[in-house]
């Protein structure tokens, strides 16, 4: 007899022998998902659907248009160790299938409510069967299409231990999502489509490719910069692509490795991916690639985790050796260089982060909620900054504004370079690309100008100067140039020829359907009579009042954009030197009179970063 309270040995019922089993292999939605969409590419399914509700934690689920199952097989889906991809332990040698351990339906029967309807491919009647945390019920007669729908509601709802560790739905839904996304990409010629609480949150057709899978998953950026791999060895083969160093990350994310169609998240298999690319990446990172390794079924174990993620290659150091050479060959072979793209992204968040700095006066300094810290190179307090003389001057002129008189902000500061503290080197020459855009070296880095943006801005800078000194230089023609215009155009003209002769634009009417353009502001490099005239009666019929200043202003305005440099001008180095210095006595000279910005401006700190010097 056993003393009272002494714990004896017994066997565990059924149902808590599967209840724990079942924690190996389902350990949250994401791994429902994987089996049963699994289950399905088994079945030899063309097109996955997969519901979900609150992550999947509500509800998975899974209709495919495989072989389906018959009606005696139904009986025993979700029995344990029932399966029928393997038939004795000879099999486990060669498996071919994604499952064979025949555990997952019974595992997951165990801790939910599951359904599943199923038709065999090529007969009328559908079956089906539920199980309900291992009260399995007899198989009915259902309706439902060819192929096997398997609905998985309520997870965990008989082990509230289990289900207290789930996280929020987006965090599950999350997951799902990575183990679906991974899913797609390792098996091309699948559809699959996605939905959350009623809304679509992922698909791809069948008919798209990896490149075209990848495209459609993490986006059109990285899918261009990737550089493809094809590689075969006796009896190996590995596919796929890699991406450039600098799209490497601090998560694995976005490496994904398939083995014989199945995704697998091998140390192996990541450590030969980081002997790759050994030297083009910091040590924290995480390159990016995607790459299917195809061999012989026989030479690698699958069978050395429940949730068969991990694997065991009979020959570690052959694979390892022919993954790592292959893939740093092509790691070499991608483009390498920082894309001008991303420094600009850098530069415009800096100059908005300083932007912000200047609104925030005595508000303590920090980075923007939600913004990574290293983005925000200027978010240090101003003096602590990395560049002193940069800081101190912003630091300087925020506290100069911040005392002034409301009515003196738009007081003009003293110029261009004292503004920004980024003064331009007095020597420096100017370099012109595609005609279009004007290089030139700062102290303190260099910047790239619009000449069209920056030489609207100027021409219109000077006329609404020399409107404001009533001095509008009016360059006169010895033949007028005539426009057609509607009776009611040239009406509305009329009336206000004094007002645009104060503008420097000189028009007369010639004819009830007839305008004559006499003269038009000398400061116009290029003036366009037909423009203009086009531009006034445009202003013009949106003017209350045609005389205001305003009204004037919306016309040089107008004016000054048609008449500027154009993009494709070639300038001399007289002629750059010149805006820039015409530019650099403006009240601003930053963006053009419609808001584009005339220049993106790199400094020594963004270069640091696009060379990964800090
Ligand atoms: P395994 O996949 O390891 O065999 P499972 O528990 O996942 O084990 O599935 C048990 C069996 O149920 C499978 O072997 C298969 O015969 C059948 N089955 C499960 N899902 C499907 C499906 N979507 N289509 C056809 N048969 C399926
Ligand atoms: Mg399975």
């Amino acid at each position: 007899m056993s003393s009272p309270g002494r714990p004896r040995i017994a066997t565990l019922p059924e149902r808590v022998k599967n209840q724990i089993a079942a924690g190996e292999v389902v350990e949250r939605p994401a791994s429902v998902v994987k089996e049963l969409v699994e289950n399905a590419i088994d079945a030899g399914a063309t097109r996955v659907e997969v519901d979900l509700e609150e992550g999947g934690s509500r509800l998975v689920r899974v209709r495919d248009d495989g072989h389906g199952i018959a009606r005696e097989d139904l009986a025993l889906a979700f029995a344990p160790h029932a399966t029928s991809k393997l038939a004795d332990v000879g099999d486990l040698e060669h498996i071919a299938s994604l499952g064979f351990r025949g555990e997952a339906l019974a595992s997951i029967g165990a801790v939910a409510r599951c359904r599943i309807v199923s038709r065999e491919r090529g007969t009328k009647d559908a079956f089906e069967v539920e199980d309900e945390g291992c009260a399995i019920s007899p198989v009915r007669e259902a309706g439902g299409a060819e192929g096997t729908l398997v609905e998985v509601r309520e997870l965990f709802f008989n082990v509230p231990a289990r289900r207290r560790f789930l996280k929020t739905p987006r965090a599950e839904l999350a997951r799902c999502l990575d183990v679906l996304q991974r899913i797609a990409l390792a098996q091309p010629g699948i559809g699959v489509v996605a939905t959350h609480d009623g809304a679509r949150v992922y698909d791809v057709e069948r008919s798209m490719d990896l490149a075209a899978r990848i495209r459609r998953t993490f986006g059109a950026e990285l899918a261009a910069a990737l550089e493809p791999v094809a590689e075969r060895e006796a009896g190996i083969a590995l596919a796929g692509f890699v991406a450039p160093p600098r799209f490497a990350r601090s998560d694995a994310s976005r490496q994904m490795w398939f083995l014989n169609g199945r995704i697998v998240r091998d140390k192996l298999l990541v450590r030969a991916l980081k002997e790759a690319y050994r030297g083009l990446l910091f040590d924290t990172k995480q390159p990016v690639a995607f790459l299917a390794l195809s061999l012989d079924p026989a030479r690698v174990d699958v069978n050395v985790h429940p949730a068969k993620a991990e694997v065991r290659f009979r020959d570690e150091r052959s694979v390892f050796g022919f993954v790592a050479s292959r893939v740093r060959a092509a790691a070499l072979r991608t483009d390498m260089a920082t894309p001008g793209a991303r420094m600009v992204e850098g530069a415009l968040r800096r100059e908005q982060a300083s932007a912000q700095r200047s609104f925030a006066d005595v508000a303590p300094a920090r980075a923007p909620a939600g913004e990574p810290r290293g983005a925000w190179p200027s978010a240090a307090p101003p003096l602590a900054g990395s560049r002193p003389a940069d800081a101190l001057v912003r630091a300087a002129s925020d506290a100069s504004r911040r005392e002034e008189p409301a009515s003196l902000v738009h007081e003009r500061p003293s110029t261009g370079a004292a503004r920004d503290g980024l003064a331009a080197l007095p020597t420096s020459t100017f370099l012109q690309v595609a005609e279009t855009y004007l290089v030139r070296a700062l102290e303190d880095g260099f910047e790239i100008v619009d000449q069209h943006a920056l030489h609207e801005r100027i021409t219109f800078e000077e006329l609404a100067a020399d409107l404001r000194a009533g001095a509008i230089e009016t360059q006169r023609w010895l033949v007028p140039e005539l426009v057609e215009a509607s009776r009611a155009e040239v009406q509305l003209v009329g009336a206000a020829l004094d007002a645009l002769a104060r503008i420097g634009i000189e028009l007369a009417v010639f004819g009830p359907t007839t305008l004559a353009v006499h003269g038009l502001p000398a400061r116009l490099a290029r003036p366009d009579p037909q423009g203009i005239v086009r531009d006034v009666i445009a202003v013009l019929e949106a003017a209350r009042e045609p005389r205001a200043e305003d009204v004037l202003e919306a016309v040089l305005h107008r004016a000054a954009c048609r008449s500027s440099v154009m993009a494709g001008d070639r300038l001399t180095q007289e002629e750059m030197r010149a805006l820039f210095e015409r530019g650099a006595a403006l009240e601003s000279d930053q963006t053009c009179v419609h808001g584009r910005p005339t220049r993106v401006r790199f400094t020594l700190d963004d270069l640091e970063r696009a060379f990964a010097r800090r």
